[in-house]
C-alpha cells in the first residue's frame, strides 16, 4: 500500500487523515506542529501519541525530505542544495546569507516554461510542477542542516529569516500549490514565517497575481529587466502575452492589498541590450505613469557558456542606478552571490546534467 504523505498537506487535509482513526482536531493539530514545529520525521518521536496512534501513522503516512544530491559552500557563505525528489526529478535550492538574516531561494517547478533568453532554467523547459510538500520541504530541509527546529540549539537568532520564490520555475505557473505551500510556511503554529519575510517573485503572469495577493499576503517581486515592450519582448517571449501595461495594472491592484511600501522590480544588467541612460529614464517615466511603489534591484548577469549576452561594466550599471536614483527610486546594485558555485538560476542543474 502507497503510504500518504504528510508533508504538503493543508491543515483540513491532515484534520480529515485523523478523523479516519477516530481522532479529534486538537490532535491534528498537535500533528501539525510535530510536523512544522519541531520538525520531526520520525513517528516514534511524537511523543504525546499513544503507542498505537504512532503506529497507524508509521503504516499509513510518510514524512518525505527531498534527498540533499550535492552541497555546494561559496566563499561568500552561500550555500546551494541539489535535490532530489522520490520520483528521481532534481531542482536547486539556495541560501543566501546576509549580515542580519538569511534567506532560502526556493522552486517552484522542475526547469521553467517561460523561456527568458538571458536565463539558464528557461533554456531546460519545464518538467513538471513541485508539489506543495516540495516546495515547503525545500525550506525544511534547510532547517535541519542549521539546526533550526524549533529554534537555533544555542540560542541565537535563525539563520533561515527569510523565503525568496525565485529558484527555478515560474511560481505563478503552478499557483495552487505555491499558495498552498506559502501557506503552510507563514501558519502561526508552525513554521510562522512572517508575511513581510516572503517574497514572491514572478516574470508577470497578470492574471494570477491578483490572487497571491489575496490568497497569501507576500511580498512581491516582478522580473522587469527591460523599459518598453519592444526590449522587453526580445528578452522575454512572455511578455507578448502578457505585455507590461497588464503586468503594471497588476502590480497596482497588488500594492492595493498588500500595502508594503514597495514592489520590487528585478532588472539585469545586459550589456548594449537594456543598460543605456535613456532606458533607465524610460523605466522612472513608467513607474511614475503607473505610481507605483517600486524599488528596483540591479543584477549584474552572470553569464553562461551560449547565452549570447554580456554583462554589463561596473561603470554602465553604478549610472543606471543613479539616473534611477535621480528619479526618485531606491535603486541598489545586488552584489552577484555564490558566483564561485554558479549560484545563479538554474546552473547547478545544467552543469550535472551535461556530465
Ligand atoms: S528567469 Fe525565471 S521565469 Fe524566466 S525562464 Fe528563468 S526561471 Fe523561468
Amino acid at each position: 500500500m502507497t503510504k500518504i504523505e504528510l508533508i504538503g498537506l493543508s491543515f483540513e487535509e491532515l484534520l480529515g487523515e485523523l478523523e479516519k482513526f477516530g481522532e479529534k482536531k486538537f490532535r491534528a493539530k498537535q500533528l501539525w506542529q510535530w510536523l512544522y514545529f519541531h520538525g520531526v520525521t520520525d513517528f516514534s518521536k511524537m511523543t504525546s501519541f499513544s503507542k498505537d496512534l504512532r503506529e497507524k501513522l508509521e503504516q499509513n503516512y510518510s514524512i518525505t525530505r527531498p534527498k540533499i544530491v550535492t552541497e555546494q559552500i561559496s566563499s561568500d557563505g552561500t550555500r546551494k542544495w541539489l535535490l532530489e525528489f522520490a520520483d528521481g526529478q532534481r531542482i536547486e535550492t539556495v541560501y543566501i546569507p546576509e549580515e542580519d538574516r538569511g534567506a532560502i531561494c526556493v522552486s517552484t517547478q522542475v526547469g521553467c516554461g517561460v523561456g527568458c533568453k538571458f536565463c539558464h532554467t528557461g533554456s531546460q523547459r519545464i518538467t513538471r510542477n513541485l508539489t506543495a510538500g516540495e516546495i515547503v520541504s525545500q525550506f525544511m530541509v534547510a532547517r535541519d542542516v542549521y539546526g533550526e527546529w524549533p529554534s537555533p540549539s544555542n540560542g541565537t537568532p535563525r539563520k533561515l529569516s527569510n523565503v525568496v520564490v525565485m529558484g527555478m520555475g515560474e511560481p505563478l505557473h503552478n499557483t495552487e500549490n505555491t499558495i498552498k505551500a506559502l501557506n503552510i510556511l507563514t501558519d502561526g503554529e508552525g513554521i510562522a514565517l512572517s508575511k513581510r519575510r516572503i517574497t514572491l517573485s514572478t516574470s508577470g503572469i497578470a492574471p494570477k497575481m491578483l490572487q497571491i495577493a489575496q490568497e497569501t499576503g507576500v511580498k512581491l517581486a516582478v522580473s522587469l529587466h527591460a523599459p518598453n515592450n519592444e526590449k522587453r519582448t526580445s528578452i522575454m517571449p512572455i511578455n507578448k502575452q502578457y505585455p507590461l501595461e497588464e503586468v503594471l495594472k497588476a502590480c497596482q491592484e497588488y500594492q492595493k492589498i498588500v500595502t508594503s511600501r514597495y514592489i520590487t522590480f528585478e532588472y539585469l544588467m545586459l550589456k548594449d541590450i537594456n543598460d543605456s541612460l535613456d532606458d533607465a529614464r524610460e523605466l522612472v517615466a513608467l513607474m511614475k505613469k503607473y505610481k507605483l511603489g517600486a524599488k528596483f534591484n540591479l543584477i549584474a548577469f552572470n553569464p553562461w557558456p551560449g547565452c549570447g549576452f554580456e554583462p554589463s561594466s561596473n561603470n554602465r550599471i553604478r549610472a543606471f542606478s543613479q539616473e534611477l536614483e535621480r528619479g526618485g527610486f531606491v535603486a541598489p546594485v545586488r552584489v552577484a552571490r555564490g558566483q564561485d558555485i554558479l549560484a545563479a538560476c538554474g546552473q547547478l542543474k545544467s552543469k550535472k546534467e551535461q556530465n
